[in-house]
């Protein structure tokens, strides 16, 4: 496995590549690996000939200073853990050399329906960050497929959007959500979470499942569903920010012919912001539940 702080090494080698013909699979990430991320490279690892991992916490896709500085940086643990998978390069690139000039002369990649709906719209100019650090990385790697989780699923929707719209010839591959046994989804912020607050978190899957069941059961009157799971997050101690039911396909309301919809939640437990999601197969038998 190399690890490749340089553009101009990362270039060559996957220049390389490129002349013997192999597959590459990329797995974007800003590290502190966890299994969800070992799933992503598992799942790229099966698709193709080599694997690229990054660790990049990428600035301009912070909206908050403090979360920005507060992020967890492991890179001698992710890298240990990423020789135990099949990684061919990990690029960890650094700041200065992924953002050359000043910040604000930056080209900015924009996806603006994607970038300003729902998380969008609470968290200003996240998704533009994530849109830009994604086609520098697309255009650096050149990757046959890229591999993003469904625990981010605005972002994912984005990312397809952001491939088709600028022509990159590239599979987006989704992995579903992993999670811990009691159901709450992986993620480097949950070790921001107290014990107390760890416990509390474990009703964010189970909320998410009990919407979930009434629109398997046919319910569809949405504003009720979501006025009485935003009293039992209240009841559990977080604080919901974005509690939605969408289109899975759009991000738009869902209507009467919608095929599958999306939960999407992101909310406080104290200072820690967490994210998870469900898909519903709205054409899916009600009898499965009963
Ligand atoms: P991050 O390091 O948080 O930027 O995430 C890098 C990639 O890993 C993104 O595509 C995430 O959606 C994905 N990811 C993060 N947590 C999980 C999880 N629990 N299950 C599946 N994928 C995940």
């Amino acid at each position: 496995m190399f690890i490749v702080k340089s553009l101009l090494v990362l270039r060559k080698k996957i220049k390389k590549y490129h002349q013997q013909q192999k597959t590459i699979a990329f797995i974007p990430t800003m590290g502190n690996l966890h299994k969800g991320h070992m799933e992503l490279i598992n799942v790229g690892s099966l698709q193709a000939d080599i694997v690229v991992v990054s660790i990049f916490i990428n600035p301009i896709q912070f909206d908050n200073k403090e979360d920005l500085k507060q992020y967890p940086r492991t890179i001698y643990e992710d890298c240990e853990q990423l020789k135990k998978h099949k990684v061919h390069i990990v690029f960890v690139p650094n700041e200065s050399s992924i953002y050359r000039n000043k910040i604000d002369r930056q080209t900015i990649v924009d996806v603006p329906y994607h970038s300003s709906v729902l998380e969008g719209e609470t968290r200003p100019g996240h998704f533009r960050g994530v849109a830009t650090i994604i086609c520098k990385f697309f255009n650096l790697i050149q990757p046959h497929i890229a591999c993003f989780g469904e625990k981010d699923f605005q972002q994912l929707l984005l990312i397809r959007q952001l491939v088709s719209d600028m022509n990159y010839d590239i599979k987006i591959i989704s992995v579903p959500t992993v999670r811990d046994n009691d159901g709450l989804a992986l993620s480097s912020r949950n070790n921001h979470l107290t014990c107390e607050e760890r416990q509390r978190a474990r009703n964010i899957y189970k909320i998410l499942k009990k919407i979930k069941t009434q629109l398997l059961l046919g319910n569809r009157r949405i504003t009720n569903l979501l006025r009485t799971a935003e009293k039992q997050f209240l009841e559990s101690g977080i604080q919901p920010d974005i509690l939605a039911i969408r289109d899975a396909y759009t991000l738009k309301p869902i209507k009467f012919n919608s095929k599958k919809a999306v939960l999407l939640f992101s909310g406080w437990l104290g200072k820690t912001r967490l994210i998870d999601n469900m898909q519903v197969n709205l054409l899916e038998k009600k009898d499965h539940i009963l």
